[in-house]
């Protein structure tokens, strides 16, 4: 039964309906665009939404306007977590910028803000905080870290939309934010990014850059309907093993690139967001539901390590430790849905050439034992049960 079967690890479904808006968005047969700029703006209950083609594209228009603000050439570098996806630091480059990185804590995949005090210095233009797996990062305490300092907290929610902190939106925390809409984010508009910002003089600045952006052409916009299409289709099962088993699809692969496009979003993506508050509550309410679930399946159980998170937020993915789980086995695991994720830690992008690149051992010792849970809508019971009973056996052995 497992031939010819691999349950997606993350997904976010697009159905009939959104096909359909799309291909309106795309016939211009209803501004999409604003009536989706107008929502986020209501439902983040901030002043300026700006809808982008990616989310890399987000983060690399955000630090352009900083950059821009800051008006000092020497602040030139942004500072990460050493574990991350892949696209932060390629953004950074992209916005002719420096990656700075500072490693992480092994319990919530989030800065270790003991070591971060000695990693910001006067060259720092900004700090990323990337709430991975829609764990949302202390960004309280790195605001008293950064008190008195002019340096800009880019708050990354690109896997952590709609979810709250002490009853403030993950992406409205800090000066700036940003989501993004791509495929197993938590909603899709096949690919787009969205930028959030209360504050006025970026806004100005983010605006400026807006207008200089290139557009989708109505074959583009063609082409993100048909993926639309095959993406509303691949989530099941059998189909997915097809598109994981497909060379050139790159289901699921991590790639570090600068090359990708910096548009404004079509109104044919925009389409495929027409009932995006509905979908995102959906989706996130079966994350919550899949996370209480695991932690409490765990709870107890040593050979299991979970993370120091909360317990009630829709986690993107569920991250855990179990140690000595043998390759075979794992692939095995992958097909019911289990991934691991990032490959490496971010100063060993060979692209990026890090010179002493052993200065971050808990970024890099996650990267190789960090796996991951689904909690998507399409992960049924069974599924779900079967594979917590397999790690638990492979747990106890
Ligand atoms: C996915 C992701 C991005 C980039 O978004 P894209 O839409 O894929 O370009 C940025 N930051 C984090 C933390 C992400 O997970």
């Amino acid at each position: 039964m497992t031939y010819f079967y691999h349950i997606p690890p993350s997904a976010a479904p697009i159905y009939l309906k959104d096909i359909h808006n799309s291909l309106r968005g795309l016939l211009y047969a209803e501004d999409y665009l604003q009536k989706f700029q107008r929502e986020l703006e209501e439902y983040f209950q901030i002043r300026n939404a700006f809808l982008i083609s990616s989310g890399r594209a987000a983060l690399t228009i955000i630090l352009r306007a900083l950059f821009r603000i800051a008006a000092d050439d020497s602040k030139n570098e942004v500072l990460i977590p050493a574990y991350t996806c892949y696209s932060v630091p390629a953004s950074i480059i992209r916005a002719g910028l420096k990656v700075r990185l500072c490693d992480i804590d092994q319990n919530t995949l989030d800065f270790d803000y003991s070591l971060l005090p000695d990693t910001i210095s006067e060259r720092t233009l900004a700090v990323i905080p990337c709430s991975l797996f829609g764990i949302p990062s202390d960004i309280e305490r790195l605001q008293n870290i950064i008190a008195g300092r002019k340096v800009f907290i880019i708050d990354d929610a690109a896997q952590a939309m709609g979810v709250s902190v002490n009853g403030r939106l993950a992406g409205t925390r800090g000066d700036i934010g940003l989501f993004s809409l791509d495929r197993g984010k938590n909603f899709t508009t096949v690919e787009g990014g969205i930028i959030v910002t209360n504050r006025v003089d970026i806004a100005e600045e983010v605006k400026k850059t807006l207008s200089s952006l290139d557009e989708y052409t109505k074959v583009s916009q063609f082409v993100i309907l048909i993926k639309a299409i095959i993406i509303s289709q691949i989530l099941r099962p059998f189909l997915y093993w097809i598109a994981a088993n497909f060379p050139g699809l790159g289901v699921g692969g991590t790639f570090y690139s600068t090359r990708f496009s910096l548009k404004s979003m079509s109104n044919t993506q925009a389409g495929l967001a027409w009932n995006w508050l509905e979908k995102l509550a959906s989706f996130n309410l079966a994350r919550k539901e899949n996370t209480e679930y695991y932690y409490k399946e765990f709870a107890g159980f040593r050979a299991v390590r979970c993370m120091k998170g909360n317990p009630e937020a829709a986690y993107h993915r569920f991250p855990f430790f179990l140690n000595g789980i043998k390759n075979k086995e794992m692939n095995r695991l992958k097909l019911l849905g289990m991934s691991q994720r990032y490959p490496d830690s971010i100063d060993h992008i060979p692209e990026l050439k890090f010179q002493n690149n052993n200065n971050y051992p808990v970024a890099s010792s996650v990267s190789k034992k960090l796996l991951c849970l689904p909690t998507h809508i399409y992960f049924n019971k069974s599924s779900r049960q079967k594979l917590v009973q397999q790690l638990k056996k492979l747990g106890r052995n």
